[in-house]
């Protein structure tokens, strides 16, 4: 199997072309015909000398991957299969609202961080996916031309596939790739501290945390990555981090019944969160088969969302999207498919 031209970086094409005895200015010409424009083979790469075409189908292919499955919720949003270059399948969403349309993509194939409310985790951990798969997941969707955000939230913890995600980022944001301003891209976390601190100075996109329960033990049973890095210290890091005025700052929360709702739990995030600009973003639990997990009904949902409000803390409840079609959060799972 050739080599893919998508995913490249600028830097990476140019010393490409001078290795292939191609002027440098070559390298730019592809990033257009890559990033910017809606081809497909190196052949339609019409302003490049017809050798430079020959030199690079001897050793390349474009690289594209098309979805092999699409499925449409009664909400709009959508689920798009993708196979991967490892003979797996990987997950994205689209969600459409009003004016926006979000991209929620996988960073790896199933996940290795064992989250007890997570359908991706029951999928066990397949493969890392590429910088070129990660943007695939944006370039090869029906809606291509009207992405307005993309979030990290799909299948996987991007921070553990750390270097393809900075460079799938890279490749988002700069000119001579999608130019999207980093502000519409959202990296989620569940806490990997020493791969968030690299993404904070690496890149200028939003930071969300997964915190599901400011207590210790409890987190530790919902999330095994508490032990290693528990999340009193992941917002120690944050809380010195400039994250200047654009940048932004917010904790992802799914609320369990009786387990994370309590008004304890709202003074402990009060305390924990005490001094940091951030927003806190409600989820409702979608059950997982296999977990005795289940959400709180609809009133304790805006209760709790009420007292953390009345503290200080800016809180919004997440829209359920895409529920009937499982692309709704925590979700995603392909473990069965293969190719
Ligand atoms: S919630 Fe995220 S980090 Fe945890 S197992 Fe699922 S995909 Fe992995």
């Amino acid at each position: 199997m050739k080599e893919s031209l998508f995913g490249k970086t600028l830097s990476e094409l140019q010393e490409l072309v001078i290795e292939l005895g191609l002027p440098k200015f070559t390298a730019k010409q592809i990033t257009d015909w890559l990033y910017k424009k809606q081809i497909s083979s190196i052949d339609e790469m019409t302003n490049l000398s017809k050798k430079a075409r020959h030199l690079l189908n001897e050793r390349f292919e474009f690289g594209l991957i098309e979805y092999t499955k699409v499925q449409a919720s009664i909400d709009g949003t959508k689920k798009y299969l993708f196979p991967t270059i490892q003979n797996k399948f990987i997950e994205t969403a689209m969600i459409p609202e009003l004016e926006r349309k979000t991209v929620c993509v996988s960073s790896q194939v199933g996940c290795k961080m064992g989250c007890l409310f997570c359908f991706t985790a029951k999928q066990g951990f397949q493969g890392q996916l590429s910088a070129g798969e990660i943007v695939n997941q944006i370039k090869s969707i029906d809606e291509v031309e009207e992405v307005s955000n993309i979030v990290y939230m799909g299948m996987g913890e991007p921070f553990d596939n750390l270097e393809e995600v900075l460079k799938s980022i890279e490749i988002l944001t700069s000119e001579w790739g999608f130019a999207m301003s980093p502000r519409r891209i959202t990296v989620s976390t569940i806490g990997i501290i020493p791969g968030m601190l690299t993404f904070l100075e690496k890149s200028q996109a939003h930071l969300a945390v997964s915190l599901h329960t400011p207590f210790h033990e409890e987190r530790q049973k919902l999330m095994p990555v508490q032990v290693a890095y528990p999340v009193e210290e992941v917002i120690k890091e944050i809380k010195s981090w400039d994250f200047g005025r654009q940048r932004r700052i917010s904790f992802e929360y799914i609320l369990f019944e009786g387990l994370n709702d309590t008004i304890e739990h709202v003074k402990e995030l009060a305390r924990l969160l005490n001094g940091l600009k951030c927003r806190i973003n409600l989820i409702r639990f979608h059950p997982v088969p296999g977990t005795p997990l289940k959400s709180p009904n609809e009133i304790n949902i805006q209760k709790f969302k009420d007292e953390l409000n009345k503290k200080g803390i800016l809180t919004t409840v997440r829209a359920s999207r895409g529920e009937d079609i499982y692309a709704a959060c925590g979700l995603l799972s392909t473990k069965e498919l293969v190719k």
